[in-house]
């Protein structure tokens, strides 16, 4: 273990660089919230971290302004929680309402929610980090690796117009969306180097609005829009609010698709004050996230809730089990081979990736019902089971652990209301076959996952029956008025 940052002279004999070789026990590419909770479990276990951030101090973070996260994730965390009564906290909620297309379904489901200043917690974060001895180097943006016998022992960045060489027992891609150092690695490095496309994110649009007439009646916030994939959430602003919405395929079908909601939707005037857009993963995460000293964590690994793109927390729980693997690697006084991190990805895959990449498989099922359909699945409750109302403990709480547990009784209701809505033509058979097949394929993809190679040995045969499996799923079409929009 490198109990502190150590700095030697350049020994390297490239000749290129007129900078000194950094070096750390882990370094990390980015400083997100993904770079920036591992970080924290490393740092407190003792080890060095060093994280290279291409922009700005305090210009990190900027590219969203609020920000959901789930509270029971965010206090699981450990870390230092956001306070009560500062900007950083907008607030924290405990339910959301969903609507039906024809707005006659109003269903409360649980979604406990903390709603955040990414760029507050972020710089409360770095500094909290830095104060435990993480060495965050700003504008310093990663240009490529540096191997030895064709192993990577460290990276070269740019930093002030010059080219800085860091060695690191482990490099950590956590870069974001673009991967930067996961799509550098040889095909041959046993990590797979796809770069996202567009049909492989959802593209958000949020708009921060303000009610221009305040008194008369406008939607409550954290209002889902589910049919539309679009919500309404809290800005901070007492009479305004961040109207979003997330599509496939490019920015032009998200907003084609926001004017199809705002047709129907009856929204009393609102000015915009702001927009923000950006992409997020929607795709399955590469099969290894490790190899030699590498792995690949956040966005940089696809790592979202297939159901809401949020990916912030969503890979925090594989920061964790990381974090374990790790520190017994580096206990080892060896290289950090992609041997000693396999467990990664054994514990990662055989929970939560293959819940995800169950409800992955499922929502291509489910993203082909119509407007029509969707009113008739909101009304029967089947998808949202409501009890009473007044009752808290009936109120439904989607994806809690990432999986649904039906009774027989429940199983029975939603077969039936599907025979009937079949019968009534509220559903077309086709779409309910397609659910049928993807669900029964989610289940497949689902125990394929849960039996993830304990052995790096029997990894290529697992790949290639996984792939066999991803190549059964089918594309589903959602069909808005204006634009009908694929996904793969
Ligand atoms: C509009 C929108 C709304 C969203 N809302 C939510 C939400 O409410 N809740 C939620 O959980 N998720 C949400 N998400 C998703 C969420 O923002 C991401 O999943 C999450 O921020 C990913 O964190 P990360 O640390 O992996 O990557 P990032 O936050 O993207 O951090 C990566 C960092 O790496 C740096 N970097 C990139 N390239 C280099 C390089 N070559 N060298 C050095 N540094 C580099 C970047 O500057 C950046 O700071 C939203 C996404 C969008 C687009």
């Amino acid at each position: 273990m490198i109990k502190q940052d150590r700095i030697v002279r350049n020994s390297y004999e490239r000749g290129d660089y007129k900078s000194m070789v950094k070096q750390s026990d882990i370094l990390i590419v980015g400083a997100g919230t993904a770079s920036s909770y591992l970080s924290w479990l490393m740092t407190k276990r003792g080890y060095s971290v060093t994280i290279i951030e291409r922009d700005l101090k305090g210009k990190v973070g900027q590219r969203l302004e609020v920000i959901h996260f789930e509270t029971d994730r965010l206090k699981n965390s450990g870390l230092p929680l956001p306070k009560k009564g500062t900007p950083e906290l907008i607030g924290v909620h405990d339910t959301d309402t969903v609507v039906s297309p024809d707005y006659k379904s109003h269903i409360k489901v649980r979604a406990l929610q903390s709603i955040i200043r990414l760029p507050l917690f972020l710089e409360r974060l770095h500094g909290i980090l830095e104060s435990e001895g993480v060495k965050i180097e700003y504008k310093c943006k990663f240009i490529e690796l540096v191997y030895q016998n064709k192993k990577i022992v460290g990276l070269v960045a740019e930093k002030n117009g010059e080219k800085v060489e860091f060695r690191s027992r482990l490099i950590v891609d956590a870069s974001g969306t673009v991967a930067a150092v996961r799509t550098s690695l040889p095909p041959e490095y046993g990590v797979e180097t796809f770069k996202l496309g567009p049909n492989d994110v959802m593209h958000v649009l949020l708009q921060y609005i303000k009610w221009s007439k305040p008194d008369e009646p406008h939607p409550p916030i954290l209002h889902g829009y589910i049919y539309y994939q679009a919500w309404l959430g809290p800005s901070g602003l007492k009479e305004g609010a961040i109207l979003g919405i997330g599509q496939g395929g490019s920015y032009e079908n998200a907003k084609k698709a926001l004017e199809d909601l705002l047709k129907t939707a009856n929204f009393p005037p609102y000015e915009i004050l702001k927009s923000e857009q950006g992409i997020t993963p929607y795709r399955r995460p590469p099969y290894s996230l490790v190899s030699d000293a590498f792995l690949c964590i956040g966005d940089a690994a696809a790592i979202t809730y297939p159901f809401s793109g949020h990916g912030v927390t969503a890979t925090w729980n594989l920061c964790k089990i990381a974090a374990d693997v790790i520190e017994k690697a580096l206990k080892q006084d060896d290289y950090i081979s992609r041997d000693l991190l396999w467990e990664i990805n054994v514990n990662y895959f055989k929970d939560q990736g293959a819940k995800f990449a169950a409800l992955f498989t499922q929502l291509s099922g489910i993203l082909n019902f119509s407007e029509k359909e969707w009113n008739y699945i909101l009304k029967k409750e089947l998808i949202y089971k409501t009890g009473d109302d007044e009752d808290e403990d009936d109120i439904p709480e989607p994806n809690k652990e990432f999986e649904e547990e039906m009774t027989i009784g429940e199983v029975l209701k939603f077969i039936s209301s599907m025979l009937l809505g079949i019968i009534k033509r509220k559903l077309s058979l086709k779409h309910v076959l397609r659910l049928i097949s993807s669900n029964g394929l989610a289940g497949k993809i689902r125990k394929h996952y849960e039996n993830f190679p304990e052995n790096p040995n029997d990894f290529d045969s697992w790949t290639e029956k996984t792939k066999e499996l991803w190549n059964k799923k089918k594309v589903a079409l959602k069909k808005y008025p204006s634009v009908t929009i694929e996904y793969r």
